[in-house]
């Protein structure tokens, strides 16, 4: 497969057309061109984005030509059970830009008026194309529910887990613990905000977590998405605490687990799933510079380089890659 030309996208009465400065290329999107993950293809893939506004649809109100804007890919009905019950990512017939429409890695995109959210004058478009995946992140924290004063494990050193490691610091977690075999990425978690960082291969995770914290975590957040890191979320938490399932396992995965252990210990298993309502909070984050979001950015790409990027493996220490229409970097 490879980058090809296709038809400048013409923006529908309540569209905007976004010139595309920034998309961050995600691990859902190497699921999706693989086939791992339900898309509509053929399609452009590209959820994670920023860009200016060139032209707005005839009924467009609010966003303006020449704005700076960040999209929400994930386009609920509002008319399902789910949506009215306010719970718009599990709505029955959600589509996404960048999954089941066109999305960012492209040089255009259309996005409906609805799903942008407008960045302050001076916000580095790199740092807007953070939004998505630090929405989905606080949906994530949303459904943990970290109190002042946690103690907070972080499986998995990727992207989600660095910005889950600041959110958690944010939310006043006292013990803030990322496990990930990556030393750079454990050298980089302890200046964002993390008091501690495992290497997995150098013991038992569940044992040096309980030598930190005496009974296990508050919180565990699995953001690995491997079966491993997903065992290990149910056991470092203590008797009442919460593991959140976050990281995409391909489909089909199956996971052993026991269901006495979890009952006994009266384990709150939850998931978090994309981001509903979070959006804006996100860009208001960013736009606050709450977040060291500059050391989570590994490369930059081009449109054409975008194939080989989601068809080969994460390249090893690669944090986030970003594709940036006409310039490599
Ligand atoms: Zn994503
Ligand atoms: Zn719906």
């Amino acid at each position: 497969m490879a980058a090809v030309d296709v038809p400048r996208p013409v923006p529908g009465p309540r569209d905007v057309l976004v010139r595309i400065e920034v998309a961050g290329i995600c691990g859902s999107d190497r699921h999706m061109f693989r086939g791992e993950y339900p898309t509509a293809m053929p399609v452009t893939l590209g959820h994670e984005f920023c860009g200016i506004v060139e032209a707005v649809g005839a009924d467009v109100r609010v966003v303006a030509v020449g704005d700076r804007i960040t999209a929400d890919p994930n386009i609920a009905c509002g008319q399902c059970a789910a949506c009215r019950a306010g719970r718009v990512n599990l709505c029955a017939k959600l589509q996404a830009i960048g999954v089941t429409r066109d999305g960012g890695f492209a040089e255009y995109c259309v996005v409906p008026e609805n799903q942008a959210v407008v960045l302050p004058e001076g916000i580095d478009p790199r740092h807007g194309a953070f939004s998505e995946p630090l929405a989905c992140c606080l949906h994530g924290l949303d459904v943990a529910r970290i109190k002042p004063g946690d103690s907070v494990v972080v499986l998995g050193g990727g992207v989600i887990g660095l910005l889950m490691v600041q959110l958690a610091k944010l939310a006043g977690a006292a013990v803030v613990i990322l496990v990930t075999r990556q030393a750079p990425r454990r050298e980089l978690a302890l200046t964002l905000g993390a008091t501690h960082a495992l290497d997995p291969r150098a013991g038992d995770v569940v044992a040096m977590v309980h030598e930190i914290v005496s009974g296990g975590a508050d919180v565990a957040l699995e953001c690995a998405g491997v079966p491993e890191t997903f065992h290990q979320s149910l056991k470092v938490v203590r008797k009442g605490g919460a593991a959140v399932l976050f990281g995409v396992m391909a489909q089909g995965v199956e996971v052993k687990v026991e269901p006495f252990d979890l009952l006994v210990r009266e384990v709150r298993l939850e998931s978090a799933y994309l981001n509903p309502h979070t959006h804006q909070r996100a860009a208001d984050m960013i736009a606050a510079g709450q977040l060291a979001l500059d050391p989570l950015i590994s490369r930059i790409v081009e449109i054409a380089d975008v194939p080989e990027e989601l068809g080969g493996d994460p390249r090893q220490g690669d944090i986030k890659v970003m594709v940036r229409p006409g310039q490599r970097g």
